[in-house]
């Protein structure tokens, strides 16, 4: 009666990887328990994130090809845009978010297109705004942009509305910062960048200033929901983003952090159950409305053991 935080199925988005192909289920190896899913176990996998009560799921595309411009992230017929019909087709009640971003779709593993070895802003900026709008032809119900260039969100609202699509609502991860808590993810979604990294559009650790006008500015753009990522290792930032703004707020819960509790919890160092609902608890207590988190499904699990 007197707990004050109190984590439920609503609070969770799980993270998804689909790859081309059939009958795939690819264990992430720096991951134990995510798999890539080729599209028909992807659509299987959905329905048992549905019926476990998760509102929601993210997806992130592996591509057949990828080339210097990312071309399969905006076709009409790239890997994600077939999921999400795929999904949409067979699994009702289940809200489909997808990641906005280049990396994982061009050959060099930068968020955007390169002059030498700079990404340019703007030229960016107009193709994730062509791959927002066609996740959202296919059927996403939400896009969250995931680069961190600048003026993304409101080139995405634009042309969003631009094709119609005004209430699509957009995520922003807003306060994004350079971790390396993100190795893990790039062994599931194969975006090491080939040199180089992301210090040059995402945050440093040390900034907390930084990351308030970072949400500011998304805000101004029009982003729905803003993101602080990671989560664990930035509860201050996340506490000071939801007292600032007021915005429904979301934290991912990243996989650096999942594989920590994971590989410890294998070695029998700590108790995984019981440090997963800790963690998951803290990021709710310091602020977040929702979590992206590849402990979804494990949660909901033992929420619905725990709770009855
Ligand atoms: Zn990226």
């Amino acid at each position: 009666m007197i707990r004050e935080t109190v984590l439920t199925k609503n609070d969770l988005i799980y993270p998804l990887f689909v790859v081309p192909g059939k009958n795939i289920r690819n264990p992430v190896k720096s991951m134990p328990g995510v798999f890539q899913f080729s599209i028909d176990n992807l659509v299987k996998e959905c329905k048992e994130v549905r019926d476990l009560g998760i509102p929601a799921v993210i997806l992130f595309g592996i591509p057949e090809h990828k080339d210097e411009v990312g071309s399969e992230a905006y076709a009409s017929d790239g890997i994600v845009q077939k999921a999400i019909r795929a999904i949409k087709k067979e699994v009702n009640n289940l809200l489909i978010i997808t990641d906005v971003c280049m990396c994982e779709y061009t050959s060099h593993g930068h968020c955007g297109v390169l002059s030498g070895e700079e990404i340019l802003n703007d030229e960016t900026i107009a193709l994730l705004a062509k791959e927002a709008v066609s996740h959202v032809e296919a059927g996403a119900d939400m896009v969250a942009s995931s680069d961190m260039m600048d003026g993304r969100v409101l080139a995405i609202r634009k042309a969003l509305d631009d094709k119609g699509y005004t209430k699509i609502p957009i995520m922003s991860y807003a306060a994004k910062y350079a971790s390396g808590y993100y190795g893990p993810f790039r062994d599931a979604a194969e975006s090491t960048p080939t040199f180089g990294d992301r210090r040059s559009h995402q945050m440093d650790t040390g900034n907390i200033n930084e990351a308030l006008r970072e949400v500011e500015a998304d805000i101004e753009e029009g982003a729905d929901i803003v993101m602080v990522k990671p989560a664990g290792p930035y509860l201050d930032v996340i506490r000071k983003v939801k007292e600032k703004f007021g915005m429904p707020t979301a934290a991912y819960q990243v996989s650096g952090e999942y594989s920590m509790i994971k590989a410890a919890g294998m070695n029998g160092w700590i108790d995984e159950e019981r440090v997963m609902i800790e963690s998951l608890t803290a990021i709710k207590r310091a602020g977040a409305d929702m979590i992206l988190t590849y402990f979804a499904k494990d949660a909901a699990k033992w929420i619905d053991k725990n709770r009855k």
